[in-house]
């Protein structure tokens, strides 16, 4: 019988740790003795070009892709674990991409955000969430109150970002904040685009 393969999600706001339990994984499996890859979106340049870098520095190597014909042409034939972080950047296909590589046997770690900037889902993210044998959901600290923080809150311009500015604007702790259910904003007032 093939070995079994399995998809892990790790999901929650910026700023809760979610590559660091990503790194932690790929650490676990090397240990092991499995073959791993790591992989990011290109789009997340924040840090560095070619690492996965949590917020509070740790790092390890990855390589950027902007899509799943990128990451087929990267995987070694002997790859074991494949993980992949901030997943919401990518469209439906990498979920298809990633649902075959499990039926294949391999091993698939991914992260990112659930919620964009409006509490909207985000990109691929629902589909890797329903299909996932294990889902592992973190909150983050909320920055207003030191609640349980669900949220990723976007500041345009010191306020609270309206609903109409677009889903991707890449950034740091300049424009996102983690926000709890109670001081998570979105304003309906247009400010940007
Ligand atoms: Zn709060």
């Amino acid at each position: 019988m093939n070995s079994t393969g399995v998809l892990e999600v790790i999901c929650g706001p910026m700023f809760a740790g979610k590559t660091g339990l990503l790194i932690d994984m790929v650490e676990q499996a090397a240990a092991r003795g499995n073959v791993c890859q790591v992989f990011k979106h290109v789009l997340d340049n924040r840090f560095d070009g070619s690492n996965v870098v949590t917020h509070a520095g740790r790092s390890y190597t990855a390589q950027s892709i902007d899509s799943p014909l990128a990451l087929c042409s990267s995987l070694r034939p002997d790859v074991h674990d494949i993980f992949i972080d901030e997943i919401q950047f990518f469209d439906y296909t990498m979920h298809t991409l990633c649902f075959d590589l499990v039926k294949s046997g391999k091993h698939v770690f991914v992260a990112g955000l659930d919620l964009d900037y409006r509490a909207d889902t985000f990109g691929c993210m629902p589909l890797f969430l329903s299909s996932a044998d294990v889902v592992h959901k973190i909150a983050g600290v909320c920055e207003v109150c030191g609640g349980k923080a669900r949220f990723t809150q976007r500041i345009t311009n010191g306020k609270s970002a309206c609903l109409y500015e677009k889903t991707i604007i890449v950034g740091l702790s300049d424009r996102y904040q983690t926000r709890c259910w109670n001081c998570f904003e979105v304003s309906k007032t247009c400010c940007e685009r």
